[in-house]
């Protein structure tokens, strides 16, 4: 059951479907390099399709701030487009207006259309009731399948909702089911891991977090500004002294809500942040004033592995060390590979997500093992942060 509309509440069969997607892919020199983005969208326009449903495809690329900027069109993405979807796909110079409307018209049931980047117009930003308008007369109903865009209150992802009948798309859906299942109706103990660079990032992370879940395991850079704040020596390691006293305040409220902090009692510790840097093994209480400690060491692997074995459920976002780096990547692959191997063993939901998560959980080869991987990186974050969600909202059943 969910509390959001989906394809199962509308009636899209043989419709004008205003899909909206987020195809903002890499593209390098004309190629697209990675189309993850488009695949994530299969679902959805199969069903809509199979349905015959006339897919019309409403998608920025890039921020042209209401311009049209040749180098930002999605005329670039089409052919991706069609060779992930395997079929012929139309395409619009427009999104909205009179050629548009043609195009719309001479479509044949069960066929696909692209229209042009709809950030080409001011309104879409602005959430403008009378862009959305425009946009609306192109279909009957609306289907958002752009989970990573739902943070934006945008036209074509906020303001059409108003106008037309909307739900959710399968992709879309599949990433609420998942995100509920970690923080909404969570099979307890919870625990979140959170990891990356500076804690700036993740205040609101954390003190959302420390609310809902019953174990916050700390790493990454991060773990200094608290080990720092505990008193003890951070070395050259990236810490963000001026946080001290949140970092405490963090603690504080965590240790009040009975949620557990769980930070590295040791850390592998070089001179310089380089791959293959020579490095030694310090206890977190006693790391050398001359080192930076770039991972979670052997002992903090352990005792969180153990943790993880204790939990039901758990959500990630950052990675344990500075992962890209060789030799700091054993915290990072070490937590994902026993992530995996307790979901593969039915003893763990794990949703993980966020950019380097993503790229983390990839570099491990433990992504398709996982409960869900979410590719939506600001509105994944702000989900986790508690924040409402514009385009999620939207969709909420009445
Ligand atoms: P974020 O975008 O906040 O998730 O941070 C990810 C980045 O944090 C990665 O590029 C890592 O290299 C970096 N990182 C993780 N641990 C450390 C560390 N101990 N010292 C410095 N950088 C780190």
């Amino acid at each position: 059951m969910t509390r959001h509309f989906t394809l199962d509440d509308v009636d899209v069969a043989g419709k004008r479907v205003l899909l909206r997607v987020d195809f903002n892919v890499p593209v390098e020199n004309g190629k697209v390099t990675d189309a993850t983005r488009i695949e994530h969208a299969l679902p959805t326009i199969r069903e809509l399709i199979a349905k015959k449903s006339r897919v019309i495809i409403v998608a920025h690329f890039d921020r042209p701030k209401g311009k049209r900027v040749p180098e930002m069109s999605l005329k670039q993405i089409h052919g991706a487009v069609e060779t992930v979807l395997g079929l012929k796909v139309g395409w619009c110079d427009d999104c909205i207006g009179p050629e548009a409307e043609a195009a719309v018209a001479a479509m044949a049931p069960g066929s696909v259309l692209l229209l042009e980047n709809v950030r080409y117009h001011k309104g879409e930003e602005a959430n403008d009731p009378a862009f959305a308008a425009s946009l609306a007369r192109l279909g009957d109903v609306y289907v958002n399948d752009g989970f990573s865009i739902a943070h934006r209150a945008h036209a074509s992802v906020e303001a059409i909702t108003k106008l037309m009948p909307h739900a959710a798309g399968r992709g879309m859906q599949a990433e609420l089911e998942a995100l509920a299942r970690v923080l909404l109706t969570p099979q307890r103990p919870v625990a979140a891991i959170v990891g990356g660079a500076k804690v700036s990032t993740k205040l609101d992370l954390l003190e959302n977090l420390a609310a809902r879940v019953n174990m916050i395991i700390i790493g990454g850079g991060m773990a200094n500004t608290f080990i720092g704040a505990r008193g003890f020596e951070t070395g050259k390691s990236l810490v963000e002294r001026d946080l001290y006293a949140k970092a405490r305040e963090i603690e504080e409220k965590a240790k009040k809500l009975g949620c557990e902090l769980v930070l590295p009692e040791d850390g592998l510790v070089a001179h310089e942040f380089k791959s293959g840097a020579r490095a030694h093994v310090f206890s977190t209480t006693q790391l050398p004033a001359e080192g930076m400690m770039l991972d979670i060491g052997p002992a903090s692997i352990e005792a969180v592995k153990t943790k993880l074995g204790q939990v039901r459920t758990i959500v990630w976002n950052g990675p344990m060390g500075a992962f890209e780096l060789d030799g700091f990547d054993k915290g990072t692959m070490a937590i994902a590979h026993e992530v995996s191997r307790l979901t593969r063993a039915g003893k763990l939901v794990s949703v993980a997500g966020g950019g380097d998560t993503l790229a983390a959980v990839n570099k491990a080869g433990v992504a398709d093992t996982l409960t869900y991987v979410s590719t939506a990186g600001g509105a994944f974050l702000e989900w986790l942060e508690g924040k409402e969600l514009p385009g999620v909202k939207a969709l909420e059943k009445h």
